[in-house]
């Protein structure tokens, strides 16, 4: 018999814990480890940022699914990491603390067999002075309340300009290494579509600001795209939809400072300038969730498991630019030291970022750090689960099933308005994702025909339809499993 456990109820881990409930007999145990009772879709944030959606739409309670499948789960917070056990305790362990009921606040040593860390992000507001969502009239939308939060500062908006006065609205990046550049891109459509449909968007100024050195680098250093018959560059199709929509852009921008109204940043001539704004929705910075790790003697270990996020088999050596490759990124998230140990989605540590590195001419570093977006995140917590399951049933390490962000596309499709005709979409697919300049020299490290851009209603009826088969997918509807990652 064996026990997995999974840190975290979002894509990744979701995802894992159903494929080994489904593949693995009763005899093994799965339990889930999340702060959050609900699973919540990310994606449809973007609706509920605009008051398109209700959040309790793209959410369900995690605990009845879970009981009906046979999952354990646990409320509670991951805090540190025993993967040798203690002096008390055999097995490996992590330390978690209860959030919720009687047990709130109540410490518990969770051991397991097989461990998967899928806590993906920590949304670090901190690390940008005054960006507090909900605060200084800065808005989220990376979860459902920030959603929520933000669409009550727009709604509140477009009452004044109803009334009359004229707004700056900002959406982008709040970090000069920030990522997530496709969730503003998208929000930033939205919301211009949104004041049109409000017959309000002559009242307002809407300005990109981002970290990105070009339009449509989502922290993927751009790429090239069959668009139709043609071939496009990323930054000449934003560039298009941005002119076409009367936005504004600010690019190489660091955001350090946010006051009341105002966002302060460097930029990569070392300019120190500040922008104003009447609402703003600026996407924090993501790190590690801090985790400390102690060997079987309760020494720190932390620098076996983590590097912010958590190390897996990548190649995290040093080197420039010009010598990375694709075969620096990992291919089964297996932590190196601890064998039992699987990091997929976001939260595995990247071995560097996929955009070209740039500094400001006072050393400051401005440029996105890279995107992992659902799809991989799905895709590699589905490998990982059955590379667990291949283990258990061979009585052996198995290693077989394997894919890296060099080999693997991501379908990015940002809604750029909600209606059932009259909505929008751009779909970007990439194919790889980190760009392999040795396979594909000449088309910028990525394959023409798997890589491709397109704008339209139809966009906005995919974005539509993945919402509602991702939402039964993760409910483990009949037949869940025939919906790919
Ligand atoms: C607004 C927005 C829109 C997006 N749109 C798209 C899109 O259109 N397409 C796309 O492909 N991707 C999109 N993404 C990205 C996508 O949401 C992420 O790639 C995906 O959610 C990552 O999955 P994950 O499981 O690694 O992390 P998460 O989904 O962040 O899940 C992490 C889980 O860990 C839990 N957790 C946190 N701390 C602890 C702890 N200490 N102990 C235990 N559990 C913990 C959390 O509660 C959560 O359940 C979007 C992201 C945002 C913010």
């Amino acid at each position: 018999m064996s026990k997995i456990v999974i840190l975290g109820a979002g894509i990744s881990g979701h995802v894992a814990a159903a494929h080994l409930r489904r593949k693995l007999s009763k005899e093994h145990d799965v339990v889930v480890v999340s702060p959050n009772g609900n699973y919540q879709w990310i994606p449809s944030n973007i609706w509920v940022g605009i008051g398109r959606m209700k959040s309790k739409q793209i959410l369900f309670p995690l605990a009845p699914l879970y009981k009906k499948k046979g999952i354990g789960f646990k409320q509670a917070k991951a805090m540190s990491f025993f993967p040798e056990g203690d002096a008390t305790e055999e097995k490996p362990y992590v330390l978690v603390e209860h959030v919720v009921g009687e047990n709130k606040g109540k410490e518990e040593k969770v051991s397991y067999d097989y461990l998967i860390n899928a806590t993906g992000p920590k949304l670090n507001f901190e690390a940008t002075e005054g960006l507090i969502p909900g605060q200084n009239k800065t808005y989220s939308v990376c979860t459902y309340t920030h959603a929520d939060h933000a669409w009550e500062g727009l709604h509140a908006l477009i009452g004044e300009m109803k009334k009359g006065k004229k707004v700056k609205i900002l959406i982008g990046t709040g970090h000069a290494k920030a990522t997530c550049q496709g969730a503003a891109f998208e929000y930033i459509l939205n919301v211009e579509q949104e004041l049109r449909k409000h017959k309000v968007r002559d009242m307002a100024e809407i300005t990109w600001i981002s970290n990105e050195y070009q339009l449509g680098d989502f922290g993927m250093d751009g790429m090239l795209l069959s668009y139709g018959s043609l071939t496009m560059k990323s930054n000449e199709m934003v560039e298009m939809i941005f002119e076409d929509r009367e936005i504004k852009w600010i690019l190489g921008a660091g955001v350090q400072k946010i006051e009341d109204g105002t966002a302060h940043y460097e930029n990569l001539a070392g300019e120190k300038k500040s922008e104003t704004y009447d609402f703003a929705m600026l996407i924090p910075s993501f790190s590690g969730h801090g985790f400390k790790a102690y060997d079987k003697t309760n020494t720190d270990i932390t620098d076996k498991l983590f590097k912010g996020f958590m190390l897996v088999d990548a190649d995290y050596t040093a080197k420039p630019y010009e010598e990375w490759s694709v075969q620096d990124w990992p291919e089964t998230y297996q932590n190196p030291s601890y064998k039992n140990i699987f990091a997929p989605g976001i939260a595995f540590a990247p071995p560097h970022s996929i955009s070209k590195p740039r500094k400001s001419p006072n050393g400051t570093e401005i440029f996105p750090a890279p995107p992992r977006t659902g799809m991989p995140s799905g895709i590699t917590a589905k490998l990982v689960a059955d590379n667990i399951i291949d283990s258990i049933q061979n009585g052996k390490e198995s290693l077989a099933h394997k894919g890296s962000l060099g080999n693997m596309g991501a379908a990015c499709i940002a809604s750029a308005g909600y209606g059932l005709t009259s909505g929008s979409g751009v779909s970007i697919t990439t194919f790889p994702i980190v760009p392999d300049y040795h396979k594909y020299p000449k088309t910028q490290g990525r394959q023409l025909g798997k890589t491709f851009g397109e704008i339209g209603l139809a966009g906005h009826w995919l974005k539509l339809a993945l919402h509602y088969a991702f939402i039964y997918k993760a409910k483990m509807k009949p037949f869940w499993w025939l919906i790919p990652e």
